[in-house]
């Protein structure tokens, strides 16, 4: 992870949206390009956030202004704030308002560099609302130029109406949703949150063992607010990726590692609820390969910038400048699945790149709060904003 490859006086070709040549100036194969000047700038892969939670209605600033004066999740929630207010706003929403409240954060998070994003559903929680997240995701997945994976998370919260019966919202999540989605090719991945008072470790391990039956492959989120047992069982499962992972046992870190379960490390969210930070060294020094993303969401973490993700990664989980930039983009594109297409700038991957203004990379992560892109280009194409 600390090893960049850095090209001085670099060039980079893309043609029909692919990476054809990558390598010193003096050896660009001669061809009538159309020419970006990149002097003094910084040429990388864009950014994979492999984890948010974009698509929803609605917003909760009272909330952070509650939490800011001291209030506890328990009283925001008695006054109607949480993840149920989200809930009951997406609901109310239809798909047409959803994706126009998705496409403006896509839009701003293109200028902030990235290039492809996972997104998941999980403000529905029932099979109609559910669906119609998933529906909304596959629209975007065609209509913006961004990558988009899809995950989907019924598994995020117990819903109102099965409060006092949470294993029939799991029935109904594995006999009914699940094959839907899976028939209707509506995701990629199917997640769950496994947490005490959420889904527990046998039941994250029925819904994503389903998910598997129909194609979908399995992530989690996993060891948040308790050591819970959500990563040990992502290594049973071969999972794609274990995100959060703040209360991680050393016997999750084994599993992972055994298994190759990418680690989705999101420090914007320890940041925002000031609570704990994964660790990232021990992951790291352990051999569990390791990804930053966002978790952009209105609850959590509000904010969909990756470079202020990475400089939070460096300063409060003591990732190198190097790490943090590898997380973000090849190690980001493994927990989607993507890295044989994107994260990196290799012949035969998607030209996704951004041009930095910055003297190197180091200024990237050390240069914070600021927007230092110059350019993005997505499947080759210059995007403007
Ligand atoms: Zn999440």
């Amino acid at each position: 992870m600390s090893d960049l490859a850095i090209i001085e006086n670099a060039a980079l070709v893309i043609e029909n949206g692919i990476i054809t040549f990558f390598g010193k100036m003096q050896d660009i194969p001669s061809n009538n390009y159309t020419e970006i000047d990149c002097s003094d700038k910084v040429v990388m892969p864009g950014f994979v956030d492999s984890h948010t939670h974009l698509l929803f209605a609605g917003s909760r600033e009272e909330e952070f202004a509650m939490r800011s004066r001291g209030f506890t999740y328990q009283q925001i929630a008695e006054q109607g704030g949480g993840i149920l207010s989200t809930v009951y706003k997406t609901r109310a929403a239809s798909k047409r308002e959803l994706k126009k409240n998705a496409r403006r954060y896509i839009n701003k998070m293109m200028q902030y560099g990235t290039t492809t994003v996972e997104i998941k559903s999980g403000y529905g929680l029932s099979f109609d609302d559910e669906i119609k997240m998933l529906e909304a995701i596959k629209e975007l997945q065609k209509e913006e130029i961004i990558t988009i994976s899809s995950t989907f998370l019924g598994a995020h919260a117990i819903p109102p109406e099965y409060k006092n019966s949470p294993n029939q919202y799991v029935n109904l999540i594995c006999d009914k949703i699940i094959p839907y989605v899976g028939e209707h090719k509506l995701a990629e991945f199917c997640d769950v949150f496994c947490e005490k008072g959420y889904f527990s470790v046998s039941d994250s391990e029925k819904i994503l063992s389903t998910g598997i039956s129909y194609g979908l492959k399995p992530k989690i989120h996993a060891e948040e607010l308790t050591s819970y047992g959500g990563a040990i069982l992502a290594g049973k499962l071969k999972a794609v990726s274990a995100d959060h992972l703040e209360n991680i046992s050393d016997e999750g870190i084994e599993s992972m590692k055994a298994n190759g379960v990418v680690g989705v490390l999101l420090p914007g969210v320890s940041f925002f609820l000031n609570h704990n930070y994964a660790p990232a060294r021990k992951l790291i020094d352990s051999g569990v390969p390791v990804a930053i993303a966002t978790d952009f969401n209105p609850g959590s973490c509000m904010s969909y910038s990756m470079p202020l993700m990475l400089t939070i990664a460096c300063t409060q989980m003591r990732m190198s400048p190097e790490e943090a930039i590898t997380a973000a983009t090849i190690n980001a594109a493994a927990a989607l699945n993507l890295s044989n297409e994107i994260g990196s700038i290799d012949i035969g991957k998607k030209g996704d790149v951004i041009i930095l203004d910055i003297p190197n990379y180091k200024f990237l992560t050390y240069h914070f709060g600021e927007n230092h892109i110059y350019k993005v280009i997505k499947n080759g194409t210059y995007l403007e904003f």
